[in-house]
């Protein structure tokens, strides 16, 4: 049996794939993206205790050089993850996939199926792999929702049981995508083409910033050309929400300017992208 850090399960999403799916967060990711909305994902907690006295509830104690989380006495207020200076959580739970599909068969009726986020998911192939075999003999699908700095190729059995994957990609120009998320995108880019190939490729995610228009419309000219059609292209428009320091300093603290969004899908259709979503 394996198991995972789990940052949180929303029982019931509209916005992780189609249709109703139970949502998994997963945590840790290896890229540091300046418009990331939830950094507390990025790192695994080291146990430091910086953030214990500042829960107003006493759900955290230190026990044995580790912080503990009493999640019964949590009021989820988010302070400790504002007081965290190493982009990680406290409230992380250690689950098997045995455990997610306990929490999966409580709202089985209701979903078509899970999707798997994070952080970075993929960061946990093997349990995505276990877990992902468990929910197909339920007859649901499995999502993952990935920032492709993991292989696909390198797990065909992970392959074998996933539906399909929404892969972003940040940039297509390797110095920019290394100055955005601190590390380059060549398993990006790979992980594009391989997805296409292999018709996993459920969607492709990008994000549209302010301040860098050339670079937005690369990425939307260079994903074109190589999905073509083939799969559904959402533009995502930035929005300053949960953005860390360094974020707000490089792309301010508004919306992308909404008509120039909406130009953006424009040209992504003017390119022969086939179905292009905004939000
Ligand atoms: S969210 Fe964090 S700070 Fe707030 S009650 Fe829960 S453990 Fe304490
Ligand atoms: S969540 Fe952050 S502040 Fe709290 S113990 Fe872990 S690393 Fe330290």
């Amino acid at each position: 049996m394996l198991f995972a850090p789990v940052n949180r399960i929303i029982p019931f999403s509209n916005v992780d794939g189609p249709g109703n799916r139970m949502a998994i967060f997963l945590q840790s990711c290896p890229f540091q993206c300046w418009y990331c909305h939830n950094p507390e994902t990025i790192n695994m907690c080291i146990h430091c205790g910086i953030c214990v006295p500042g829960c107003p509830s006493k759900a955290l104690a230190m026990t044995h050089g580790k912080v503990h989380w009493d999640e019964s006495l949590c009021e989820q207020c988010d302070s400790c993850i504002k007081i965290c200076p190493h982009l990680a959580s406290p409230k992380i739970l250690t689950m098997s996939s045995d455990e997610v599909i306990d929490k999966l068969s409580e709202v089985s009726s209701f979903v078509r199926g899970i999707t798997v986020s994070g952080g970075e998911c993929m960061m946990h192939p093997e349990f995505l792999e276990e877990l992902f075999g468990k929910v197909k003999a339920l007859n649901m699908t499995s999502l993952i929702d990935s920032n492709g700095f993991v292989r696909f190729e390198d797990y065909p059995r992970l392959m074998d049981v996933c539906d399909g994957v929404m892969l972003d990609v940040k940039a297509t120009d390797p110095k920019f995508h290394q100055q955005l998320a601190k590390h380059d995108n060549a398993s990006v880019m790979d992980n594009l083409r391989y997805l296409l190939s292999v018709n996993k490729l459920t969607e492709v995610r990008i994000v549209c910033l302010p301040r860098f228009d050339e670079q937005n419309r690369k990425t939307i000219e260079d994903v074109v050309s190589i999905v073509k059609d083939q799969a559904r292209i959402k533009l995502i428009r930035y929005r300053p929400y949960g953005v860390r320091k360094e974020g707000l300093d490089i792309l301010g603290s508004a919306s992308l300017d909404e008509e120039l969004f909406l130009e953006y899908r424009r040209y992504a259709q003017s390119l022969g992208a086939g179905e292009v979503v905004s939000v």
